[in-house]
């Protein structure tokens, strides 16, 4: 028996009939686009990312661009992000026009590293070709980014702060989630995700009402919003008004049925994941580096991550063992051919190359059953010549 990456079969069996039934529901009920229940997940995911709002989108992607739309980032604007991320986080600033400006990240938490996101902006500052707008700070793996130190820095020049909690809703440092700290927090329900739907999906929170009122306008294009038709009157109606330029980026209904379900069990989950976690670190951490957590941070481990010095030979001694792996991110963003033309922080990015040589991701999930685990660690074990 093979063992998977991501046990999604396993997640439906539990959830089972009600995830089935909410899905018939929809279908039955005819009411496809901005059903009822896209509004109640809505609801449901502020309260859980304590967000005073929540807005669904199609998926994680234009979550991010819709953050930048509303932030009103666009050509002459640098937004400035990791390069070692999934290629939406830099694909984003190019889609609205923005410059990428790429920046290093910390070796022992693979985030935004603050002092090189500080000399990146001034640098930009001091060329005075573009001007610098926002922040992308990506929460990778599933744990915080280190933002009280990366507000500091936006905070000191005036920028705006999207998190790209993709991979890590649900996580929280000191306590706080990390909208906390930024204007937006974007998010997917890829179904890798660790809150996924049965296709694609995303989502935008904010505390801001007027940000709310429009991203709401942008993800339908740009219809009129409340303050947009405020102390004016209109000799037609005024749903087909387009009061600026903008996508149809909505979040599916059946989507939202699915995700209703699975928002009952995440914070079980994530809890789940975290005793995975732990024991791949008791199993592991004399063989390999296993992954460090910023202080006072909870991550939701998306993926469990670790380095060895032989990445490929480990790959492949599991491969054959059959237990799957994935390498996040063999190639950085910024030493991908079409984005090479971007421009990176002083310096480089020394250690974001570095570690796309080493990083290697074992199976992780909330379902992983302890004996298959032990079976994985013992051949992590076996590899580098250790017993079990
Ligand atoms: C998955 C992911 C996205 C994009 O989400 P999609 O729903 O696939 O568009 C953005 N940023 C990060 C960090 C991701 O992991």
């Amino acid at each position: 028996m093979s063992i998977p990456f991501i046990d999604l079969g396993a997640q439906r069996r539990r959830l089972g009939e009600p995830l089935e039934q909410a899905i018939l529901g929809v279908v039955r009920s005819g009411a496809y686009v901005l059903g009822p229940q896209v509004a109640e997940f809505e609801q449901k995911l502020a309260a859980f990312g304590r967000a005073r709002h929540a807005l669904g989108c199609a998926n994680g992607t234009d979550a991010l661009v819709l953050a930048l739309m509303a932030l009103g980032a666009g050509p002459g604007d640098a937004v400035f992000c990791p390069s070692f991320t999934f290629a939406a986080t830099g694909e984003a600033p190019i889609l609205v026009g923005a410059t990428p400006v790429f920046v290093d990240i910390l070796p022992d938490t693979y985030n935004l590293d603050p002092a090189h996101l500080d000399a990146a902006i001034e640098a930009v500052k001091a060329r005075g070709e573009l001007t610098p707008k926002a922040v992308i700070a990506v929460d990778l793996f599933g744990q915080p980014a280190d933002y009280p130190a990366i507000a500091e820095v936006t905070q000191k020049h005036g920028l705006k702060l999207i998190s790209d909690s993709a991979q890590g809703f649900g996580c929280s440092l000191l306590g706080e989630q990390p909208l906390h700290w930024a204007d937006i927090t974007t998010t997917s329900f890829f179904p890798a995700k660790p809150l996924g739907c049965y296709g694609d999906g995303g989502a935008v929170l904010t505390d801001d009402a007027a940000l709310h009122e429009l991203l709401d306008s942008l993800h339908v294009h740009g219809k009129a919003t409340a303050s947009d038709l405020a102390g004016r009157t209109f000799a037609h109606e005024t749903k087909y008004l387009n009061m600026r330029v903008g996508l149809n980026s909505r979040l599916d209904t059946i989507q939202a049925a699915v995700l209703l379900e699975k928002l009952k069990v995440f914070e079980e989950e994530i809890m789940l994941r975290q005793a995975v976690a732990d024991r791949y670190a008791d199993g592991l951490s004399d063989v390999v580096a296993t992954p460090k957590v910023i202080h006072g941070g909870v991550s939701v481990w998306a993926q469990y991550t670790v380095e060895a010095k032989d990445r490929d030979g480990l790959g492949a001694h599991l491969k054959a063992q059959g237990v799957p792996t994935a390498v996040y991110y063999p190639i950085p963003i910024h030493r991908q051919e079409i984005y090479s033309g971007y421009p990176t922080g002083p310096g480089g990015l020394p250690v974001t190359d570095a570690k796309a040589q080493t990083v290697i991701s074992l199976p992780m999930h909330p379902y992983l059953e302890k004996d298959v685990q032990d079976q994985i660690i013992g051949h992590v074990r076996a590899f580098h010549g250790r017993n079990a």
